[in-house]
């Protein structure tokens, strides 16, 4: 239902939740984040509300000291609201969170299980995190342009690889996506409120386009991974 995601020097959970709580008005049924931990990607998740589920699971929580992540505020569509079918999902290597759904997962799934995957939850999403896996070839935005090619239906994503420390991308069709612009950092949220107490500038992902973002800026790229120069809205 809402995504958010930080890339900057600052200590990124707190935003992240902070960033969940302005899309609360939303409605949802789950939270999560994932952030980039030592060399790992570590993700916190939980059914309910942020305040008795997220929020209370990261004070038990060891401190953090990860400077990127995602977060995830999850409207169930596909698997009943439960820790296994919040987002972020993914595996060691992978992390996703997305809006909307995925009209086509079964059928990747299937293919996804003919080669050896296996599935925790019982979401569409999983089928993308996973079928991003296995074309996983190193370099991510082949990654994404070759899964999003496969994928249909209405969607936003804001994914994140271990091997690709403190770097977050976004993809969308026709769920809505921005990536926010401050200094020396860089936030994508589905939802303008959600990052207007830290950036007023902002660009428009539009479909069928995939953002690579760091701390220092981001590079917008077409399904050809041609470069595609954006206007920056303030
Ligand atoms: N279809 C996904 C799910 O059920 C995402 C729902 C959403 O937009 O929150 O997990």
């Amino acid at each position: 239902c809402g995504i958010v995601g930080y890339v900057g020097a600052k200590e990124c959970t707190a935003i992240l939740v902070n960033s969940l709580t302005k899309l609360e008005y939303r409605g949802y049924d789950s939270a999560g984040i994932a952030v980039f931990e030592g060399d790992r990607i570590k993700t916190v998740k939980a059914k309910g509300k942020l305040k008795e589920g997220l929020i209370k699971k990261l004070e038990n929580e060891p401190h953090f000291t990860a400077t990127a992540g995602i977060g995830h505020t999850r409207w169930a569509t596909h698997g009943e609201p439960s820790d296994i079918n919040s987002h972020p999902i993914g595996n060691g290597r992978v992390s996703i969170v997305h809006n909307g759904i995925i009209e086509n997962y079964r059928k990747l799934k299937e293919f996804l299980i003919s080669k050896g995957y296996g599935f925790e939850s019982q979401t569409d999403t999983e089928a993308v995190a996973k079928l991003l896996d296995y074309n996983y070839d190193g370099d991510p935005i082949d990654t994404i342009i070759r899964t999003i090619a496969d994928i249909e239906g209405a969607y936003s994503l804001g994914i994140m690889f271990r091997e690709h420390k403190n770097r977050i991308f976004a993809a969308r069709k026709e769920s809505p996506l921005i990536v926010g612009k401050g200094k020396g950092e860089m936030f994508i949220a589905s939802d303008v409120t959600a990052i207007i107490e830290y950036t007023r500038e902002y660009y428009l992902l539009e479909p069928g386009e995939v953002a690579d973002i760091t701390a220092d800026g981001v590079t917008f790229y077409d399904m050809h991974k041609n470069v595609i120069e954006k206007e920056l809205q303030v």
